[in-house]
């Protein structure tokens, strides 16, 4: 029976691998993702950039073509003014005329402020493009360390289930029903590895006779007080 706990207990540290490289194998993916969206939200703002640059550009379009319908406006009161008879109307086309002369000033005004909204949005751009271009260069050899990174843990996931199915067929059949009824209560510790005098699950000293009948006899023990199954290692390299 010692024998068959030995296994037991081999089984128990597989299964504890197994268990660690499913969990590595999970949180990968996850982790991949976070980076990609960390990438790409750096992108994302020279984007915004630029769509902003494209509404200035618009903007100034709009202002240009402004000044063109108020300077057409002020061609025809001059040519009006060609054909006026009295002082009160050529003064009257004047007034118009200097209106409108102000109102151009206002616009030129406006577009001299989006020219540099707009360079400080294409300096912007540059800074970020030039920042982005060095960062996603070290995020994508990141992503490409942990997609190996995630091959090689499938891989031993693969090689490791088949390393516990052999283990599996060696153990005592009783031995193997008890070790998996147990895996399901007890959250997959199911055998305890004593230390010293203690459960190396719940920490509970065990009482010396338990420990005596673990040495001396065959029988499965269980921890008395977290219901595991208590195996010692009795081998001939020193203990931790
Ligand atoms: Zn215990």
């Amino acid at each position: 029976m010692k024998e068959g706990l030995d296994i037991l207990f081999a089984l128990q540290q597989k299964d504890d691998q197994l268990k660690e490289i499913e969990s590595i194998i999970k949180e990968i993916p996850l982790k991949i993702k976070e980076m990609e969206d960390e990438r790409d939200s750096r992108s994302e703002m020279i984007e915004k950039a630029k769509k902003k640059l494209q509404e200035n550009s618009e903007a100034r379009k709009k202002l240009e073509r402004e000044i063109a319908v108020i300077k057409e406006r002020i061609n025809k009161y001059k040519e009006q003014m060609k054909k006026v008879t009295t002082n009160k109307e050529f003064q009257g086309f004047n007034n118009e005329i200097k209106f409108e002369e102000t109102n151009i000033v206002g616009v030129e005004e406006k577009i001299i402020e989006k020219m540099i909204e707009s360079d400080e949005i294409m300096g912007l751009i540059r800074e970020k493009e030039s920042e982005y271009g060095k960062i996603a260069d070290e995020y994508n050899q990141k992503i490409g360390d942990m997609r190996s990174n995630l091959e090689y843990h499938r891989a031993k996931l693969a090689e490791e289930t088949r390393s516990k199915k052999e283990l599996r067929a060696r153990v005592d059949p009783k031995l193997l029903k008890a070790y998996d009824n147990l895996f399901v209560k007890k959250v997959g510790k199911v055998v305890s590895c004593v230390q010293s005098d203690f459960c190396g699950v719940c920490n509970i000293k065990i009482r010396p006779q338990v420990l005596s009948e673990m040495i001396l006899s065959d029988d499965v023990l269980i921890c008395e007080n977290c219901g595991r199954i208590l195996y010692k290692k009795i081998a001939d390299e020193p203990e931790e």
